[in-house]
This record gives structure tokens, C-alpha cells and sequence, in this order.
């Protein structure tokens, strides 16, 4: 039995070895010159490379069609992932949130352990080879055709991964290749991605983000970031950071995983979520009793660089804040608890995952196996299923993979 496995990440070398582990013989082609490349730079070259969360918590944090991935994750746990890289000298660490990276922080420690288990399982593995396209026959692969000629086998896994970080080699080719095996992909989207804001709206009018700029690499903590789209809204608690076209840090990237469907998006940012508007008006009127102006005191309730910014925002910063009036201070507190960013996804180029990809209901979940093409298996990222950030994405990567290889073998 040969097996050819296309993309060598994570969830292909886990397809690869797993197949070779199960008797099959293993070819795994891979366009670039190295295995991995999307794992190295992964976590901030540190490789968060999977959670520890249990089994419910996990899949909580599964955005895009958890239940499919359920027999993956149970056949090949985060338990499995972490005895896998300790065994093979890869000691780990869990750090805030259940987030676990090698002790080393070197993602290159992953990325080497994969290709040591690659080539002592006897994989065949080709790199600089990219997949063209698949020759049909009967409905079934008879081989690949490639940059390099064509690779003939008896059953294929492709593993081509999503669409963001294209330099990485995951540009989204694997796509026309489901297509040429019958399969639906349901359009790629931007997830774990920042937003860019086109304005800023304050009760008093609405600014381009020419006029209004941004204050750039500030990072908040302790802020609410609620989403409003096609009529739902979504809130999240935790920290945001303005970048010079928008807004990022963990709680935009969650957001976008939910909007990225969606129509229209607005933001709406509290920068005192701890406050409500009544304790947050009492707080104002103890603040402005001296004669200084608004924009001085501003930084007593916002940090330093966001003050200045929120000043150049409001028609009454100049003015003495004993002379604020009640009116105004509503408005300061409508500004300060809801300012409203009209915002679109930054490009699937700059996203941290495709959302999207080769339909589930044309997968088996219990074996990774086309239902169209029988001699075709899917894992990875190029599948439909996303996750937020947290080592979930890999895990999956690598669960789907271990479920693609090991019944690729059996075929
Ligand atoms: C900056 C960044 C940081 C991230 N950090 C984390 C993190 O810390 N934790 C986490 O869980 N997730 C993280 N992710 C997401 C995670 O890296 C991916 O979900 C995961 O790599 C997907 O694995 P995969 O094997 O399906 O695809 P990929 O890792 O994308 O691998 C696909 C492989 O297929 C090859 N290929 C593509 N097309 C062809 C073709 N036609 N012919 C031959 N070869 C081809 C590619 O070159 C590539 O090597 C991060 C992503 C990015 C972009």
C-alpha cells in the first residue's frame, strides 16, 4: 500500500508518520524546501503547540464545526501530543491559560522532532515539489501531477493547509485540488485577524481614520470590545491594542473568528467596563472639580497616549472641567463606554487561520475519508474547522492528521 501525502505541516508529517507507523509505504511531497515552515514561526517562534484544556473546554474554543473534530481529538488527545514530543526528547511547559510550549520556546524543537520521526519511520519525503494537480480515473487518484513529474500511489492525503501567511507555502492551492476531486469549499475567510477601522464615530460626529488617526501600540488592558453584525453582537473581556490602520490583540482576533461572515462589522469599545454609567458619572464629577482643562484630566480615566488621541476627538476639551456640562458628561461617558469603530478584517493573507475550506459533510469524521473520492483523505487546516488562539488549531492539525495517516493506511 503507498501512500502520498501533499504538505508537510503538521497535520500531513503527523498523516505521513502515522501511516508509516501503520505499515504503509509513505512518499511526502512538500513544495518548499523545508517541512513546517508555517510551525516555525508559529506562536511567535515559540510554538504554542497545543492546550491542555480538557476535552469540553477544548472544544469550546473550536469556532467552525467542533463536533467534526471530536473522533480526531479522541483518537489523537492533547495527552497524545504532549507524550509524543516529551518521548522524543521535546520536553514542555504550560503556561497562563493552558497553553503549552516547548521548555526550549523554540518552535524549530517541534518542527526538528517531526522530520526526526519522518525519517526514522522511513518516509519518503520530496521537498520542492509542489502538487499541480490530481490525475482521475473512475473517480478514484491514479497520481499527482507535480513540478517535478508525476507520483503515482494507491491512496492520497491532502494536507495543504488555509490560505493566510502564503509565504509559508500555504497560499490556498490545495483548494483546486479538492475541487478536481468533486468537493465544495466553502469560501476561505480571515479568522484570528485584526480589524482595520475606516472611522471612529463619538456622539458628537464621525471621523475618517485620516482625521482621527489612531494611538498606535497602545495596549489596553481590562477593556470590553463588543461586535455588532448582521444584528448579533458579541462581547469580549481582556486586551486589545491599536495598531496604526486598527485594532488587534487577543480580543479582536476572538472577535473576528465570529464576524467574519458577517456583512457590516462595528465596534464598540468600553474602556470602563468595571463602571457602570452612574458610578462612572460620580467619578467624573469628583475628577472635575478644579478649573483645568478637560484635556488634562483626561489621562486621570484613559492612558497617557489614548487621552491625547480622545482629546482631539471631543468639541469640549479645551474647556475648564468645572464647566463641563451634564449634557457633556453624558456624551464623555457614551464616548468613554461605547466608542464606536466602523472596521473591516485586515486581508486572509495577514490572518492567523483560514476559516473556511473543504466542506465537512463531504468528510468522514471517523476516518478523515472523502465521501466522493474514496481513495482521498483530508487534514489540517485546509479542512472547514478553526479555532481561537491557544495551541487548538495545531492540535487539530495534528489529530486529524494521526486519523488521516492511520486509516490512509488501512484503505
Ligand atoms: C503567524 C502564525 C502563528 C500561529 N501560531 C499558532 C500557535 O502558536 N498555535 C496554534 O495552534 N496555531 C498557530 N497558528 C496556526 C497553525 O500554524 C496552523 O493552523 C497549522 O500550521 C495548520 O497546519 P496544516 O498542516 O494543516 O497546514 P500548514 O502548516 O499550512 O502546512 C501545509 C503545508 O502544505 C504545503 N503545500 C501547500 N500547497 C502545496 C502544494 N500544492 N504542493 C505541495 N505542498 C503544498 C505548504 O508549503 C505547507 O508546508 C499560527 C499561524 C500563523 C500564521
Amino acid at each position: 500500500m503507498r501512500v502520498v501525502v501533499i504538505g508537510a505541516g503538521p497535520a500531513g508529517s503527523m498523516a505521513a508518520l502515522t501511516a508509516a507507523a501503520n505499515g504503509a509505504e509513505v512518499i511526502l511531497l512538500e513544495r518548499n524546501e523545508k517541512i513546517g515552515r508555517k510551525l516555525y514561526i508559529s506562536g511567535k517562534g515559540r510554538c504554542n503547540v497545543t492546550n491542555s484544556a480538557d476535552f469540553a473546554d477544548f472544544t469550546d474554543k473550536i469556532v467552525t464545526n467542533p463536533k467534526f473534530v471530536f473522533g480526531a481529538l479522541k483518537a489523537f488527545s492533547n495527552s497524545d501530543t504532549e507524550k509524543f514530543f516529551t518521548d522524543r526528547g521535546v520536553p514542555l511547559k504550560t503556561e497562563r491559560g493552558g497553553r503549552v510550549f516547548p521548555v526550549s520556546d523554540k518552535a524549530s524543537d517541534i518542527v526538528d522532532a517531526l522530520f526526526l520521526e519522518l525519517k526514522k519511520r522511513g518516509v519518503v519525503l520530496k521537498t520542492g515539489v509542489k502538487v499541480d494537480n490530481f490525475v482521475m480515473e473512475n473517480g478514484k487518484i491514479t497520481a499527482l501531477a507535480t513540478s517535478a513529474g508525476k507520483f503515482f500511489g494507491d491512496v492520497f492525503v491532502l494536507a495543504t493547509g488555509g490560505k493566510s501567511y502564503p509565504g509559508t507555502g500555504s497560499d490556498g492551492s490545495g483548494y483546486a485540488l479538492a475541487q478536481c476531486a468533486g468537493h465544495t469549499i466553502i469560501e476561505p475567510k480571515p479568522a484570528l485577524s485584526a480589524f482595520a477601522v475606516t472611522s471612529v464615530k463619538t456622539p458628537y460626529r464621525v471621523f475618517g481614520l485620516n482625521e482621527s488617526g489612531l494611538p498606535t501600540g497602545v495596549s489596553l488592558k481590562n477593556i470590553t470590545l463588543t461586535a455588532s453584525f448582521d444584528g448579533k453582537r458579541r462581547s469580549e473581556f481582556g486586551e486589545a491594542l491599536f495598531t496604526d490602520d486598527g485594532i488587534s490583540g487577543p480580543v479582536a482576533l476572538t472577535l473576528s473568528s465570529y464576524v467574519n461572515r458577517a456583512k457590516k462589522v462595528a465596534l464598540f469599545l468600553d474602556f470602563k467596563p468595571a463602571l457602570d454609567e452612574k458610578t462612572l458619572d460620580a467619578r467624573l464629577l469628583r475628577e472635575f472639580v478644579s478649573n483645568k482643562r478637560l484635556k488634562n484630566v483626561l489621562p486621570a480615566l484613559l492612558p497617557q497616549s489614548v487621552a491625547a488621541w480622545y482629546a482631539k476627538l471631543l468639541p469640549f476639551s479645551e474647556k475648564p472641567c468645572n464647566s463641563v456640562t451634564k449634557e457633556e458628561r453624558k456624551n464623555l461617558i457614551a464616548a468613554l463606554k461605547n466608542l464606536e469603530f466602523v472596521a473591516v478584517l485586515k486581508p486572509i493573507e495577514e490572518a492567523i487561520v483560514t476559516s473556511g475550506g473543504v466542506k465537512t459533510s463531504e468528510i468522514d469524521p471517523k476516518t478523515m475519508r472523502s465521501k466522493i473520492t474514496e481513495n482521498l483523505y483530508f487534514a489540517g487546516e485546509i479542512i472547514d474547522v478553526d479555532a481561537l488562539t491557544g495551541g487548538y488549531n495545531i492540535q487539530i492539525a495534528l489529530s486529524t492528521g494521526y486519523l488521516a495517516g492511520k486509516n490512509a493506511a488501512e484503505n
